[in-house]
């Protein structure tokens, strides 16, 4: 967009560029439709204590199912969500489901677990953000305590006094806050210590090759030491073997999410992580 090619520059028209609107048109269009019509869906990814391999929650991921087509990964949709805006009333689906079915299972009697729910950077910056969030919570009937927000790292440093308002907000009413993708963004450690977030999340990027790079083990560990230091949870995004495990707990990560211990699922695959749980006691 011209927008984006920066304030001194001129947008010269390319039939190329014409083609490539047009299609993000088209595609924004299938995108309202299909939140009009109900296919866009949510898949659930266990969360565990790596100690134990007890399960603690559960990290709702958004999914678009055009009827009779493969699946489309939100990495293929988000960002056209989020430069059109409808990332707003599809984030506000997202939470407003993710919450029902997080009371829905404690109704069913399964043990409470927390769901954690990603924020988009536009969403969050909403000034009806605060309040989209507490109408949620009410008409769900979900107490404030099950529910956690994730917001990236580069988004937590877009507008740090903006931000750190916006979180003492959330954590006021006892939501469990976040930082994704963490070690990605360049955090100012002094901004970091002013978040008032609960856990960090350590990018997938460092935690895939952690028992081979040196680097990113280094990384991995450091931030590892900085949560434990912060009295933060700490949770490992991608683990995908033993070793890694093994690695993780040995620097002090309780938490951990990935393939080795369940992909995102649809709700009714998910549920059963919540009978074995109930069942192990
Ligand atoms: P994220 O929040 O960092 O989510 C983790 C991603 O890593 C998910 O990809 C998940 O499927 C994937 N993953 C989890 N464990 C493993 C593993 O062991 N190995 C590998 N290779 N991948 C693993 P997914 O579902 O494709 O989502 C991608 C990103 O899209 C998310 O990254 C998040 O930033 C965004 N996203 C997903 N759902 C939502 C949503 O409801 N709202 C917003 N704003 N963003 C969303
Ligand atoms: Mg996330
Ligand atoms: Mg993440
Ligand atoms: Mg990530």
């Amino acid at each position: 967009r011209a927008k984006d090619a920066g304030r001194n520059t001129f947008q010269f028209y390319r039939p190329e560029m014409n083609a490539r609107t047009h299609e993000l048109l088209l595609l924004e269009g299938r995108l309202r439709r299909a939140i009009d019509e109900g296919h866009l869906v949510l898949h659930y990814q266990p969360q565990f204590d790596l100690g134990s391999r007890r399960l603690v929650g559960f990290e709702a991921l958004l999914r678009w199912q055009p009827p009779g087509e493969p699946m489309i990964s939100p990495a293929d949709f988000i960002p056209l969500a989020e430069d059109s805006g409808l990332i707003v009333p599809i984030g506000e689906w997202v939470l407003r489901t993710a919450c029902a079915q997080n009371l829905a299972w404690q109704r069913q009697g399964f043990s409470p677990v927390r769901m954690a729910v990603n924020i988009s950077p536009r969403q969050f910056r909403q000034s009806s953000f605060i309040e989209t969030v507490d109408q949620v919570l009410r008409q769900s009937g979900l107490d404030s305590g099950w529910l956690e927000l994730e917001i990236t790292e580069s988004c937590a440093m877009e507008n740090v006094e903006a931000t750190i308002e916006s979180l003492a907000h959330l954590k006021k009413r006892g939501i469990h806050l976040a930082i994704d993708d963490f070690g990605t963004g360049f955090s100012s450690l002094n901004y970091l210590k002013r978040f008032p977030i609960s856990k960090l999340k350590i990018d997938r990027s460092f935690v895939r090759d952690i028992n081979h790079d040196p680097n990113d083990a280094a990384i991995a560990a450091s931030v590892i030491a900085l949560g434990r230091s912060m009295n933060l949870e700490v949770v490992a995004e991608g683990v995908e073997t033993e070793d890694q495990v093994a690695f993780l707990c040995s620097e002090g990560c309780r938490l951990g999410q990935g393939f080795l211990m369940g992909r995102p699922l649809p709700v009714d695959q998910a549920e059963k992580y919540l009978q074995a749980a109930s069942s192990a006691g």
